[in-house]
């Protein structure tokens, strides 16, 4: 099964995706969590997207494709895939359908209210990805991780001014991909505004899959 997770951020794509991984039996792929790592490991492509990340702003159209290009090309995903903040433009979507076929693409329904709460909160773990929130869902012990006990850590591009200019990005440049994957009979419409538990089961009914 290969799948697109398209929605806003905070949308709670990546929480779902560790729990759709699950049920699939299929690998997560996030541009976001790459480009986090390569900055962790301050390799050439992390100092070249930093800026453009804590700022909000998107990483070009090239260096993005080429990136999921080469991730879609090793053998784990050959079965199938979560593709989770990829594509974020048309250009990336139209690129992604000339060395890829999706079956499905789940759209993430929820207003900016419920973004806004979310991003606002959200706790991340710096080793292995995972997201808590301060009020809805913290981690056992205060800043450390309960999966992996990594540091717990508040994203650089979490803050106020970013967030705002990640909602913006998202209405100008992602958003035109839900007419586009509309068009094409591939889009699942999912609520995305309940709890996480009610949103798995959101998921499955959306997928057909036993609830
Ligand atoms: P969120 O969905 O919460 O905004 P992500 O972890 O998906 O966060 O992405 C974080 C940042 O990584 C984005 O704001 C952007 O700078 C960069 N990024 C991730 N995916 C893409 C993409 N497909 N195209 C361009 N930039 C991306
Ligand atoms: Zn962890």
């Amino acid at each position: 099964m290969k799948l697109i997770f398209l929605g806003p951020p905070g949308a709670g794509k990546g929480t779902l995706a560790v729990k759709a991984v699950e049920i699939l039996g299929v690998p997560q792929i996030s541009t976001g969590g790459i480009f986090r790592a390569a900055v962790a490991a301050q390799s050439p492509l992390g100092i070249k997207v930093k800026e453009i990340m804590d700022a909000g702003k998107l990483v070009d159209d090239e260096t993005t494709i080429a990136l999921v290009k080469e991730r879609l090309a090793m053998d784990d995903v050959q079965k199938g895939y979560i593709l989770d903040g990829f594509p974020r433009t048309i250009p990336q979507a139209q690129a992604l359908a000339g060395f890829s076929t999706v079956d499905k693409v789940i759209n993430f329904d929820i207003p900016d209210s419920g973004v806004l709460v979310r991003l606002g909160g959200r706790r991340v773990c710096r080793k292995c990805g995972f997201n808590f929130h301060a009020v809805f869902n913290k981690p056992k012990q205060e800043g450390i991780c309960d999966h992996c006990g990594g540091e717990v850590y508040i994203r650089d591009d979490d803050q106020a001014s970013a967030i705002q200019k990640r909602l913006e990005v998202y209405r100008a440049q992602t958003a035109p991909l839900i007419g586009y994957y509309r068009e094409k009979g591939l889009l699942l419409d999912m609520d995305a505004s309940p709890m996480i538990d009610e949103i798995v089961i959101n998921f499955k009914k959306v997928m057909g899959l036993a609830v």
